[in-house]
């Protein structure tokens, strides 16, 4: 029995790995601007997600905020007040996914092979499988690229043990951004509730990531 909206797109999603989705395409017509489940969804921007598909919602049903990881980053937060406080959202969900890219460098090794350091960009192009050009040029924007915690891995990589733990510290991590950020309502009669996930990209089903719990090393 279903208790939350979450709740729900965790079933929904049961269906979706069994390749019976539940998300209808079809015009809705006339909806308010409100989402009408009052969810927010931060997921990565992965071109194998459709995060409509995989949670079984619909047109109107819910904000989708999407960037590479599903990072909350600065960004990420002023959406999710907006939509909170402005528009009635009061569920997030928190989607990272398996061989998600941002497995696959480090802020430092990005920046450094933009810029033109040769080491970095011979072992960017091992680890993208794609000839890394440098731009010989520095920026101070963005200020971060926000990879993941923890060695890198080659890009595309299989699930295992130490990437499935890199991606839960990272959705712990967003969730102690979102939870602990004082216009975040967590108390009271107009409190948000957060629940964050791994999707597996291979098997098309959520897991639920606990919370509190290891936010992960640098080494
Ligand atoms: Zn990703």
């Amino acid at each position: 029995m279903a208790n939350t909206i979450t709740d729900r797109c965790l079933e929904n999603n049961q269906q979706y790995a069994k390749g019976q989705s539940v998300h209808e395409s079809s015009h809705p017509g006339k909806q308010p601007i409100q989402p009408t489940q009052r969810l927010a969804v931060v997921a990565c921007m992965d071109a194998r997600l459709d995060v409509e598909d995989l949670l079984g919602i619909k047109t109107g049903d819910a904000h989708i905020i999407r960037n590479a990881g599903g990072v909350v980053t600065e960004d990420t937060i002023r959406c999710l007040i907006i939509s909170h406080h402005l528009l009635n959202t009061n569920e997030i969900i928190l989607i990272h996914h398996t061989r998600c890219g941002m497995l696959a460098f480090t802020d430092d090794l990005l920046k450094a092979g933009l810029e033109g350091d040769e080491g970095a960009e011979t072992l960017l192009g091992q680890a993208t499988g794609r000839s890394f050009v440098s731009c010989q040029k520095s920026s101070a924007m963005p200020s971060a690229f926000h990879a993941f915690r923890g060695q890198i891995e080659p890009l595309d990589s299989p699930r295992d043990e130490m990437n499935t733990k890199r991606l839960e510290w990272d959705v712990r991590r967003g969730m102690s951004s979102i939870l602990n950020h004082p216009w975040v309502p967590t108390s009271g009669s107009d409190a948000v509730t957060v629940r964050g996930f791994i999707y597996d990209v291979d098997t098309g089903k959520l897991d639920e990531v606990s919370y509190p719990g290891d936010m992960g090393s640098i080494g």
